[in-house]
């Protein structure tokens, strides 16, 4: 049995600056700034319907600005990346959940994160006191980020209902749609949609699988499904009423029921009922049962098999979904730089002081520790992200160890 894939993992990075270059060349310094590096975007397409191509490409990383030479002022950006998902799906931080894009617009292409600013030559640094710094800025690096994707279904109409009820045969019978039917349970392992025209106005449906007992506590494949109801804004609910393979449709409606209620609002949603199979046999003595045990409910009987009795269900959900507003967007939330700035811890270890943090990293990736510019550099820095003060108030003096990455230092206040 393939597996229907509506979530997956990825891993995106944007491209590193270039960094910066100084160098001889006929007898004069020559500087080189680093070009950018590429952004990481993506881009919604209605040629895909599924994550299911995640499964092979998980890695997408943007390219690195190329480091500025001798010879090239200014090289090439490095090209972005750009990762293509269908319509519907919602990119997600992976270690907190927060969303960032909600990608619910067909061929638009937003970006999630720049790459890194290129660094630069000499000549940015320089001043009159220091005419030819043998010094060239690094590129800002740029760290891997790790996503998570969700396929959120965008139809207006959902239907649900137990396996085998006739959810994929009423969705083939009143769209263009031509979902896969076969006579036996997890037939339909992603949700199918279709079009449905009525005159002048039109929706999309889709047929939502996998709902069973239990689905809400994540049991068998169901939980999954019912990420796709979310943002339908009306469901059918089907039932089987001739109750075949034994089915008893007022338990099964129950049933659903309880499914629904447990996940969420769902059970607020506006329903309609589509009590279908009623060429068979045993229909309408079910249909009277159903009227009996669900007073309030709005029951439509149908038969997917002979396309019987559709024009008033179908018409009943347009009416809804005029009078409902449109879904609420999911909130995004802006990605912060990758790179901080300015985060740092200090700690005493033993007789030495250890300042540590990825910023930290970054700078000392940075410094050129033969050169004493570069150097004065690197202890501006210190100085302006306030590093300096941190190690002075947890007691550093004149003269003792302080640890960064792989360096040791002699403090200098
Ligand atoms: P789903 O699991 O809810 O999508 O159910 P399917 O659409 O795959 O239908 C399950 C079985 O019921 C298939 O064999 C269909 O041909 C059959 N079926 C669906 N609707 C009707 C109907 O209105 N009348 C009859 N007689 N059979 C139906
Ligand atoms: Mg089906």
């Amino acid at each position: 049995m393939a597996l229907f894939v509506d979530i997956v993992n990825i891993t995106v990075k944007a491209g590193d600056g270039g960094n910066g270059c100084v160098s001889f060349h006929r007898e004069k310094y020559v500087q080189a700034g680093g070009p950018d590096g590429g952004d990481v975007k993506f881009l919604a397409t209605e040629r895909m319907h599924t994550l299911m191509d995640f499964r092979f490409k998980r890695r997408f990383f943007a390219e690195n600005g190329a480091d500025g030479t001798a010879n090239r002022r200014t090289g090439k950006s490095g090209a972005d990346v750009v990762v293509e998902v269908p319509v519907g799906t919602v990119v997600k931080e992976r270690s907190t959940g927060r969303v960032l894009l909600d990608m619910r617009e067909a061929n638009v292409e937003r970006t999630l994160t720049r790459g890194g600013n290129g660094g630069f030559g000499n000549q940015h640094f320089a001043t009159p006191t220091r005419q030819a710094p043998q010094f060239a800025k690094p590129g800002e690096k740029r760290e891997a980020i790790e996503l998570t994707l969700e396929l959120k279904s965008i139809a207006d109409v959902g239907l649900v209902g137990f396996p085998n009820v006739g959810k994929s045969t009423i969705l083939a019978a009143v769209t263009a749609a031509r979902p896969k039917i076969a006579n036996y349970h997890f037939t339909t392992l992603q949700p199918n949609l279709g079009i449905v025209r009525l005159g002048e106005r039109s929706f999309v449906m889709a047929d939502i699988p996998g709902l069973v007992e239990g689905a809400s506590d994540g049991v068998g494949l169901g939980h999954d499904f019912l990420r796709h109801i979310e943002r339908t804004r009306v469901l059918i609910h089907v039932l089987d009423v001739a109750g075949s393979e034994g089915r008893d449709p007022v338990e099964d409606y129950r049933a659903i029921m309880r499914e629904l209620e447990a996940y969420g609002d769902l059970k607020n949603r506006p329903m309609l009922v589509a009590a279908n199979k009623t060429d068979l046999p045993g229909a309408e003595e079910n249909i009277e049962r159903l009227r009996a045990a669900l007073p309030g409910a709005r029951i439509f009987p149908v038969s997917a098999a002979t396309r019987r009795g559709f024009e008033p269900l179908l018409h009943a959900a347009a009416d809804l979904l005029d009078r409902l507003p449109a879904p609420e967007p999911f909130y995004e939330e802006e990605l912060e730089a990758v790179q901080a700035e300015e985060g740092f811890t200090v700690e005493k270890d033993g007789a030495a002081y250890v300042v540590a943090g990825a910023s930290m990293d970054n700078l000392i990736r940075s410094v050129n520790f033969e050169n004493e510019d570069s150097l004065n550099y690197f202890h501006r820095m210190l100085r302006k992200w306030g590093v300096i003060d941190a190690l002075r108030e947890a007691g550093a003096q004149e003269g003792d160890s302080v640890v960064i990455g792989e360096m040791e230092f002699d403090f200098v206040d």
